[in-house]
């Protein structure tokens, strides 16, 4: 089983068809695509060659992605708004031999190819290859990076089998497209989005790719107004965004995935008032790629809070616990640490056996979230036993921030927590112990890590507090915050 099917399929039954966008524009019919694929596939290889992506989302993502699949390699895709430090790491830790760029994201990152550049030209020059048909289903597929709780990413390592589950479960739980579809890359292709080309593929769905390579709200929706009956996975603050610009919602939008970070009630329903039943909620991780529990459309419609709140029941093919401390269920209402089994879970980190050990347990991935489940198999998250802010839908590590402000002369101590925040979900405090100002510290943060990852708030303190063994008391820290 190869992930190259997908296309292959597509392209067998709707040749001529419109199948890759840049805004309204048609760039490649599933013929010419599936083409430029096993084209790009002839210059790639050996099997299990580990293959790079920074780009913002651009239309040749897509041939990329089945390019690397048919000639069985490993697609390592990267979140543009990475520092270039932070590419090179999950550049170097992954191996890639080869790495493709966008124009913008190769002036910063040495060794690259450029997208569209002349060498890609010559490479789709090639003579296609055969489509593979005996590749093995456990075969490594995407390396898909997560920020690590010590800072540095972490390589789950998805196969065939798992992205295939990935797919099946979309199509079964949450959305029945055709090639009447379109499917809108509002969020970034090298996670979120991307994950949600290959069932969108398979069924012949129009791929189209906003020309500002980005979320922009007004982009967006005219966009919705253009094409055939549009689906897209949005972050909740992307969600938020739409909401604000006052629009109605196009007809033919039709769904509207949102997940990866905490959604308020509140604003789902005021997301619900303005654009109708038109939302389906995913609770997942790249571990497990976006396939835990969720809530179809159906679920939101004329629905007391508890569920709105929760994040659903196990998707299909599933299986989904809470577990105490020590290993046993935990009953009804009790908070434990979620985990999950099935085909979609990871065979494990990237050469890291340790983070591996420590997150696969006889079959069952550790999610690292805590929650509980209600009598009816609806689960709530509780809290998250790693300490991530999730703020626009974008995973922040505080170690990570902590260790950057760290470097700076005048710091001296640095406790970062997420703080609840109406746009941003949460957003990052920097409660900081030195003689330095916050611009100084944001001027030395924006040399070390991303943007999004800067604190939008500093509170400078005299000593942070601590415990008996001079661990940072985080929960005083979030409590100073809400008084
Ligand atoms: P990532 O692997 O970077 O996508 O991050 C996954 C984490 O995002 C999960 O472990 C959760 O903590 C969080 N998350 C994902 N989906 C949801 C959701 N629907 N509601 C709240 N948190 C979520």
């Amino acid at each position: 089983m190869n992930l190259f099917a997908l296309l292959d399929q597509a392209a067998g039954r709707l040749a001529d068809r419109g199948a890759v966008y840049s805004g309204e524009r048609q760039m490649h019919t599933w013929s010419q695509l599936r083409d430029r694929s096993l084209r790009l596939a002839a210059t790639f290889g050996p099997p299990g060659t580990r293959i790079g992506v920074a780009s913002e989302n651009r239309p040749e993502i897509i041939e990329l992605m089945f390019a690397v699949w048919a000639a069985q390699c490993v697609y390592v895709p990267l979140n543009y708004k990475l520092h270039p430090r932070e590419m090179e790491q999950i550049l170097d830790d992954s191996g890639a031999a080869l790495v493709f760029a966008s124009p913008k994201i190769a002036e910063g990152l040495a060794d690259t190819e450029i997208i569209g550049g002349p060498a890609y030209s010559e490479r789709l020059r090639a003579a296609p290859i055969t489509a593979p048909t005996d590749t093995d289903p456990s075969a490594l597929a995407w390396l898909f990076y997560t920020s690590g709780t010590t800072g540095r990413s972490k390589g789950a390592m998805l196969s065939h089998r798992n992205l295939m589950a990935m797919t099946v479960a979309h199509l079964a739980d949450f959305d029945s497209p055709d090639e009447n579809c379109s499917l809108i890359h509002g969020a970034p292709m090298s996670h979120g989005s991307g994950l949600y080309i290959p069932p969108y593929v398979l069924r012949g769905a129009r791929q189209v790719v906003p020309d500002s390579g980005s979320f922009e709200p007004h982009e967006f929706l005219d966009l919705c107004e253009h094409h055939f009956d549009c689906s897209a996975f949005l972050a909740p603050t992307m969600v938020q965004r739409l909401v604000q610009t006052g629009r109605a919602c196009p007809h033919n939008l039709r769904t509207v995935v949102y997940g990866g970070g905490p959604m308020y009630v509140d604003s789902l329903k005021k997301a619900m008032a303005a654009f109708g039943p038109i939302f389906v909620q995913l609770y997942g991780q790249g571990e497990a790629p976006m396939t835990i529990t969720g809530l179809r459309r159906a679920d939101h419609i004329g629905t007391d809070d508890a569920i709105l709140g929760s994040v659903g029941y196990a998707r299909s093919g599933v299986d989904v616990a809470v577990l105490r401390d020590d290993g046993s269920p935990a009953a009804i209402g009790e908070i434990g640490e979620i985990v999950c089994r099935g085909d979609v879970v990871m065979s494990g980190y990237w050469n890291n056996p340790d983070a591996t050990a420590a997150a696969l347990c006889n079959g069952w991935l550790r999610t690292g979230d805590m929650g509980s489940f209600d009598e009816r198999g609806y689960l709530t998250l509780r809290d998250r036993s790693k300490d991530v802010v999730i703020s626009g839908g974008s995973n922040i590590y505080p170690r990570e921030v902590e260790e950057a402000l760290l470097e700076h002369p005048g710091v001296s101590e640095a406790g970062v927590v997420g703080a609840p925040d109406e746009e941003w979900g949460e957003i990052v405090v920097a409660f900081v112990v030195g003689s330095v100002s916050a611009a100084e510290l944001d001027a030395h943060l924006l040399e070390r890590i991303a943007r999004f990852k800067r604190p939008k708030r500093y509170e400078f303190i005299d000593e942070l507090p601590k415990n008996s063994y001079g661990k940072v008391l985080k929960r005083e820290l979030r409590d100073r915050l809400a008084t």
